[in-house]
This record gives C-alpha cells, structure tokens and sequence, in this order.
C-alpha cells in the first residue's frame, strides 16, 4: 500500500548540459511509474532544464533544500514559493551534509519543514546518527529527536505525504553501508514513533533508506519491510546504475 520510491539527490553536481542529458537517459529507459516513484532533485541552477525535458513525464523533480521565508532580503536564499514556480514538487530537508557543513539544527529545519508546506511543496525529511553516536547507542535518541522536532508542531492531516529518509551519517558517501538489518531497526523504530503520532501516519509514511546505495545491493536492502526505497547520492549521478536501483525498488 506504500508506493515504493527512489530519489536521485544530485547534490552541488551537474550544469544544465549535464544535468539535461542525465534525466533524459532516465526519462527514455520508461521506468513503469506504477512500479515506484521516481525523483529527482539536481541544484538549483538545473531545475528549469530538467523541468524542461520532464514535462509530460511521470518522473517528478525536487529541490535539496529551502529558506523559510518567502521573500526578501535573505542573500542567496531561495523560497519555497520560488521552487514551487520552478513546478517543484518535492524538498529534501534535514540532510546530514546541511546539518553537518551549514550548521543546521533541529529548529532550522523545523522551520523549513512548515515553510514547505506553506508552499505547497512535500518534505523529504533527512534523519540520521553518526558514528560516534551509533557507537555510544544513542541512535534511536538521536533520530527520535531530529523526528520529533517536526512532529510536535505539526498534526496528523498536515504530515500526512512527508516522506522520511533514515541516512545514517557514517554511510553517506563512504561506501559503507548500513546493512539491511541495521537499517531496518531503525526504520521500525521510525515507523513506531510516527505510529504513535498517529496511526495513519504511521502506516502510511514511506520512510527511504539513504548511503552508499548501489546496484548491488540496492534489492537486499529494499526488501525489508519498513524499508520502502533510497535516498540515493553518488549513484543517482549514472542513469543506468540509477535506472538499476529503481528497478530494485
Ligand atoms: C545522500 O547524500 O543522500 C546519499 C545517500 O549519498 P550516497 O548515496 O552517495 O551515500
């Protein structure tokens, strides 16, 4: 009843040349868009492109990340209202490389999540423990914390469609994976928080797996059952290795 999903986070990669041809590859191969969602989310810069060659398409596009406010003086910003003009329909949030390199908190990203959804726009809400902290067993506090902070100011109807991305921090772009039953603890756990929220929410919300996947070992770890597909970086980058791990999904 969850329709599995697989999201491409370009991150700071691709000119419009580059980015244009890589989703063309994507959008040629027909990926059966009942079989699992698809989507994309290049830089800022390349997201009118590839809205360009996705029109018409089943395959969605997003952005990485949002400032809260609508507009004004905020340098360097962009808006959720500005990525839903760009026909946006996604925003990751939260992503470890935001929290780690640019400071942002629990708060910040709280903001942003309620700023997305003025806009119109569906969080992809990034949690995820690092290796420190899986290595002092603090790792269900951790994302339990990162989760809460966006569920405590929100309800159940409002919620509703945010997709969550467990990524822990150790296997994002290190070849290092957790392994399937790694992983699926903590999404169970995720799973149960968001149960206790509300049930719907909690049966409903497709929560991806997000690090080092690969072709390889993209089915082992999207056959686990609270596991409904990948946040995927470093591999979304190659049409057929993405196309692979969508087809895994
Ligand atoms: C990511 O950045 O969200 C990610 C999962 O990266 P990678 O697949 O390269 O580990």
């Amino acid at each position: 009843m969850r329709q599995p999903m697989v999201a491409g986070n370009w991150k700071m990669n691709a000119t419009r040349w580059e980015a244009e041809n890589l989703v063309r590859a994507i959008k040629e191969a027909e990926p059966d868009p009942s079989a699992v969602e698809i989507l994309v989310c290049p830089p800022f810069t390349a997201i009118d492109a590839v809205a360009r060659v996705l029109k018409g398409s089943p395959i969605r596009y997003g952005a990485q990340n949002l400032f809260w406010e609508k507009n004004g003086a905020y340098t360097g910003e962009i808006s959720g209202e500005m990525l839903r003009d760009l026909g946006c329909r996604y925003v990751i949030l939260g992503h470890s490389e935001r929290r780690q390199i640019f400071g942002e908190s629990d708060q910040d990203v709280a903001r942003k999540y309620a700023a997305a959804k003025r806009s119109g726009l569906i969080p992809v809400l990034c949690v995820g423990e690092t290796e420190e902290q899986r290595s002092q067993g603090i790792t269900e506090q951790v994302v339990s914390a990162q989760l809460q902070a966006i569920l405590q100011q929100t309800d159940a109807a409002t919620f509703h469609g945010t997709v969550i991305a467990y990524e822990p921090v150790w296997a994002i772009g290190t070849g290092l994976t957790a392994t399937p039953d790694q992983a699926q603890e903590v999404h169970a756990f995720l799973r149960a928080e968001l149960h206790a929220f509300d049930s719907g929410v909690g049966a409903s919300t497709r929560i991806l797996y997000g690090g080092s996947v690969k072709a390889e070992n993209a089915a082992e770890i999207f056959s686990r059952p609270d596991i409904d597909g990948g946040l995927i970086g470093g591999a979304s980058l190659k049409a057929e290795e993405f196309l692979r791990i969508c087809a895994a999904a």
